[in-house]
């Protein structure tokens, strides 16, 4: 058999820092081979390689070796993720009482926690408390009276920061947008209603200020949008310093910083974005005479899209009159909605044997009952492509299992970690029986 060598080649800006082709056609991850992996733990499966989130979290913290890095954990938390990131020396948001539980369960230190959100519940805030998670990020006005009714008198005062959302275009998709002012996140800085917020808090005396918070959005590739971000940040500090006689000590700058999910797409690169960055928000302080404050930054998918990879079993191949080629798997929108949710593009790559010479464009489909529910809508795969062959979809280490529904009463897939050829469960399978479980009429 001919092999298709140059289609062989693994990229490795969008498969896991460990990930390696076999001679025999398949790849391996963390030293463990992916049908193996399919094999043994059934699919549709997400595999997570230890080592390449390890390696990503490096690079930011070696990047910026002076700020705080805090992984969002809405891209991808289970308890040995937040042991990973704690072993690591990075902090966390948390967006929920249900993320800050799984936290708490691994006892990741409470000094490196942020909640954040913008519609935090009462319960949220309670469990942050009763955590003492060290910072809560507010979100509005209502959320400051809020949470400084539950500090109680006994009760240390809480520290926080105010999301401000200060009027700049990150160029993404605007589902991801969080940066302009026309999205539901943050006290807008252009209107002077973060200036407003930041009075509120400094008059509610269960509430300590030690900063400023703002994230543009998510999937950003330009450096500009982070340094006018910093720019208009340091008048806020600067306009906070004259009012008030305060400085703030602490600015949060976000995350979004964007990953490659296909061959041809480029990333933010930590080691980019540090040193056009921080030059600029130090001379930003300088000019408004404000000292320069620990800037906190928040990747996401920046740590772990990279390290996730999910596998498919192809259940059937269809011929529309039309002349396109449908390839559906067993899973779909239900395991990564995001090709529907806004049209998020991925590969796909035939793993676990050779495929004969000769390719072709095919959509790939979940299998749930929408017509939108396509995980790919232009494949390149083997033309001798069948029925339970496995495919491999890259990059889906962030916002996959995180935003995985039962939609169509399809449990969701395992999460199956590996690590110097080892391999092993992190998340089980759900069973018909879990969604029985919460069935209680
Ligand atoms: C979502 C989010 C992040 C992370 O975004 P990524 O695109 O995954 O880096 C960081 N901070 C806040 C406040 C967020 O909402």
């Amino acid at each position: 058999m001919v092999l298709t060598r140059e289609r062989n080649t693994l990229d490795h800006a969008i498969w896991p820092a460990t990930a390696r082709a076999t001679p025999d056609g398949d790849v391996a991850v963390g030293g463990v081979r992916l049908s193996d992996i399919a094999e043994r733990y059934g699919s549709p499966v997400h595999v997570m390689d230890e080592l390449d989130v390890r390696q990503r979290c490096r690079e930011f913290r070696s990047a910026f070796p002076d700020a705080e890095i805090a992984y969002a954990g809405k891209a991808f938390l289970c308890r040995a993720m937040a042991r990973w990131i704690a072993e690591e020396g990075l902090a966390l948001d948390v967006c929920s009482a249900g993320e800050l539980a799984v936290a708490r369960s691994v006892r990741f230190p409470a000094e490196r926690i942020l909640m954040h959100g913008n519609g935090k519940t009462p319960e949220d805030l309670r469990a942050a408390l009763s955590y003492g998670v060290s910072r809560i990020v507010l979100d509005c006005a209502s959320e400051i009276t809020r949470l400084a009714a539950l500090v109680s008198a006994d009760r240390p005062a809480q520290r926080v920061l105010i999301r401000v959302a200060p009027g700049v275009d990150g160029h993404t998709h605007p589902a991801v947008a969080t940066g302009g002012e026309d999205q539901k996140f943050g006290f807008s800085l252009a209107s002077g209603v973060a200036a407003e917020a930041v009075r509120r808090v400094l008059a509610q005396p269960g509430l300590v200020l030690t900063g400023l918070h703002c994230h543009i959005g998510s999937q950003i590739t330009s450096v500009t949008a982070y340094q006018q971000a910093a720019r208009r940040m340091a008048d806020l500090l600067a306009a906070v310093q004259d009012e008030h006689g305060l400085v703030l000590p602490q600015l949060d700058l976000g995350g979004g910083f964007a990953v490659p999910y296909l061959r041809d797409q480029h990333g933010l690169d930590p080691l980019t974005l540090a040193e056009p960055l921080l030059t600029t928000l130090r001379s930003a302080c300088e000019v408004r005479r404000v000292p320069m404050p620990r800037v906190t930054l928040e990747p996401g998918r920046a740590i772990s899209a990279r390290a996730g990879v999910t596998l498919y079993r192809v259940l059937g191949i269809k011929h529309t009159a039309t002349g396109r080629v449908f390839v559906t798997v067993n899973g779909g929108m239900s395991d990564n909605p995001r090709p529907s949710l806004y049209g998020a593009r991925y590969s796909m790559r035939l793993v676990g044997r050779h495929a004969v010479p000769g390719h072709r464009s095919v959509t790939v489909a979940g299998r749930h009952c929408e017509a939108g529910d396509v995980l790919v809508e232009d494949a390149e795969l083997p033309a001798d492509l069948r029925p339970g062959d496995l495919l491999a979809s890259a990059s889906t280490g962030a916002y996959h299992h995180s935003m995985a529904s039962n939609y169509n009463l399809v449990p969701r897939p395992p999460v199956v970690g590996v690590r110097a050829g080892e391999s092993r469960l992190l998340i089980r399978r759900e069973t018909e029986t879990d969604l029985l479980l919460r069935d209680v009429g």
